[in-house]
């Protein structure tokens, strides 16, 4: 497999399907590769790849939610679910995400420092 044949560098930065946050090469992320190739018809035609991204949140959201319309959809969403639910890592990753998002966010709490881990308050919606 030749991946470079395009020669293209626009597949470096990639954004999620589903909140449209920028996947970076090389960070935790779920890839989906999808091509088409003829069957049975001479010559063989295949294809471009396409590579669609999720970030680990929505990959595990996708994967916990009903399934989605459309048969395509439907092999997609099959595929998630079978890495989310056969290995906690991709858990793991969204669960790093969302802790790294916390910290990005403005204190809401009266007194900041202190209780770090004080579950009271945690959640505030
Ligand atoms: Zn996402």
């Amino acid at each position: 497999m030749d991946a470079t044949a395009a020669g293209e560098s626009a597949l470096e930065n990639l954004y999620c399907l589903r909140c449209n946050r920028e996947v970076e090469a090389g960070q935790k992320s779920v890839a989906v590769y999808m091509f088409a190739q003829t069957v049975g018809i001479r010559p063989r035609q295949k294809s471009s790849a396409q590579r669609i991204c999720f970030c680990p949140q929505c990959s595990v959201s996708l994967a916990m939610g009903p399934p989605p319309e459309g048969a395509l959809n439907i092999a997609a969403w099959q595929m998630i679910r079978d890495l989310v639910s056969s290995d906690p890592a991709l858990n793991q990753a969204a669960w790093e995400t969302l802790r790294a998002i916390e910290g990005l966010l403005p204190a809401t709490g009266t007194d900041s420092g202190g209780h770090r881990n004080g579950a009271a308050g945690y959640f505030e919606f």
